[in-house]
């Protein structure tokens, strides 16, 4: 297979000095694609092209950005059995799975399409008199964009559409486990009549290309664990420069005695274990009330036994392979110390042979397990849930409390009572009731509390708080 030449920098399509061979994670036979690295010295090019071009895209109307925008959303939409394809072949995802991350990456462009032409500022009294004050927003500059390989375009472009809208250029360091969807969507920005210099996209790693990115930018946005997270936030302080993360979670499903059991299960096992729980915002804690605990772990467990693991480009499979060795690994990791933590294996947790060798592993439920377990306290990102038994409401929150993470946090039941005292009182960034933890709208703000977010807000008209910088301004006339 020959060697993709996918950096795209200044304008131009280029090689790079290193190379990664992608398999797909479904059938290990099988190769998703080989593809040049960029190096340092291609970042430190992209950071010069983006600086060249800064000021013209800076001082483009808003007309002009926001059709950009609008032909990155249409390029996205055009392209979509294509792009999950791809998706699926290196990542391993469901094609429902990724066409649904495909058709929110449209739609999010579409929204900064709009939000491009409704960059507002303020005019407002001064305590001075013959003074007028006005408040407005300028482009932050040369951001650098870090992203993972979980949801590869649709987090990308919830930082590359903002960052445009609000004439930004951009450095974008894609997760080097998903090189060739991040190649479409540079194929993409690239055709929608973005100025040579503006966007440019480097593949590489994490600490050699990744921190090259966080070295160079005037602000930098990072999707990703909670440790990587960490060493980026420490280097963008000792550079004075902005940044804003998105981390893990380990979020809570409570399940109270009240609750519609049919619901209950069905919405643990779509919130821990589809896309193989590959998701930030995944039930890993399942935190159940006494009175319904055992119906509840034997419902979810019936329907655990029965989810169909298979080649993600299979139409009857539900749950595709993780994405590779090192998820493989972690997560038959976290098994054993399960197991040695003495917590109950009610399901999962082997190597599944199937036609193809993929990385393939049986949904993992734990019971009777405690909060402060390490199985519980970490994240795993693999399809692994345990299950929490409290004796009521009170207990429950405390519990889902309990954790260095607070990104989503979920609650199902029919008091109102109990629901709107879980909406106010759980430390997490976004509450849902009697929906799974993950699965979110497109045009409101994303993002988490304690060790699962830090900065502004992504998504939604949020997103403007990151993606400019404001000036106030004193006028004498
Ligand atoms: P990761 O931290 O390993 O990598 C994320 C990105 O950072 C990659 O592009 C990687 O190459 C880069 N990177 C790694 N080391 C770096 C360094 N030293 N300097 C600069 N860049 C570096 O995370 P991952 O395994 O790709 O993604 C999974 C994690 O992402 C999970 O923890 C998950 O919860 C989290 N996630 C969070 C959200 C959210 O919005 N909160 C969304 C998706 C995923």
């Amino acid at each position: 297979m020959t060697l993709l030449e996918k950096n795209f920098v200044g304008g131009r399509w280029k090689g790079g000095s290193e190379e990664l061979d992608i398999r797909n994670p479904s059938n290990l036979d099988e190769s998703a694609g080989r593809y040049g690295l960029a190096t340092v010295a291609d970042v430190e090019e992209a950071f010069a092209a983006a600086r060249k071009a800064h000021p013209a895209w800076r001082g483009a109307t808003l007309e002009q950005r926001s059709i950009v925008l609008e032909n990155i959303a249409q390029g996205i939409f055009a392209r979509k059995d294509e792009l999950a394809q791809i998706m699926s072949l290196e990542g391993g995802k469901t094609i429902p799975d990724a066409l649904g991350e495909i058709v929110r990456a449209g739609n999010i462009a579409r929204f900064f399409a709009g939000e491009a032409l409704r960059m507002t500022g303020e005019k407002i009294g001064s305590v001075r008199p013959g003074v007028d004050v006005e408040i407005t927003r300028e482009p932050v500059g040369v951001v650098g964009l870090i992203t993972p390989w979980n949801f590869p375009i649709a987090v990308s472009l919830w930082k590359i559409s903002p960052a445009l809208a609000f004439g930004n250029a951009i450095v974008w360091k894609p997760s080097e486990k998903t090189p060739g969807i991040s190649a479409a969507i540079a194929e993409i920005v690239a055709a929608a009549g973005v100025p040579e210099g503006v966007f440019n996209m480097v593949l590489g790693n994490g600490p050699d290309i990744g921190s090259a990115v966080v070295e160079n930018a005037d602000a930098i946005s990072f999707t990703g664990s909670a440790a990587t997270g960490k060493r980026i936030a420490v280097r963008c302080a000792e550079r004075l420069v902005r940044v804003q993360l998105e981390m893990g979670g380990k979020n809570p499903l409570v399940v109270l005695d009240d609750a519609n059991l049919d619901l209950a299960a069905d919405l643990a096992v779509n919130g821990a274990y589809f896309q193989a729980g590959q998701r930030c915002t995944a039930s890993s804690r399942l935190i159940v009330t006494s009175g319904i605990h055992d119906r509840f772990v034997a419902a979810v467990a019936e329907r655990v036994k029965k989810l169909k693991i298979g080649n993600a480009s299979d139409s009857a499979t539900q749950i595709g392979p993780v994405i590779d060795e090192s998820q493989f690994n972690k997560v038959q990791s976290y098994v054993e110390l399960g197991r040695s933590e003495k917590a109950e294996l009610l399901a999962g947790g082997d190597a599944i042979k199937l036609a193809t060798r993929g990385w393939y592993v049986s949904p993992v439920l734990f019971a009777n397990t405690a909060n402060n377990l390490r199985i519980n306290q970490e994240e795993v990102f693999g399809p692994f849930a345990s299950v929490i038994r409290v004796a009521d409401y009170d207990e429950a929150l405390a519990v889902a409390n309990d954790t260095e993470y607070g990104l989503s946090a979920g609650i199902v039941t029919t008091s109102m009572k109990y629901a709107k005292d879980f909406q106010a009182n759980v430390q997490a960034g976004m509450t849902m009731l009697n929906l799974p933890t993950a699965g979110v709208d497109y045009h409101v703000p994303f993002g988490g509390r304690k060790g699962s977010s830090y900065g502004p807000r992504e998504q939604g008209r949020y997103a403007v708080e990151f993606y400019t910088i404001v000036k106030t301004s004193y006028l004498s006339v």
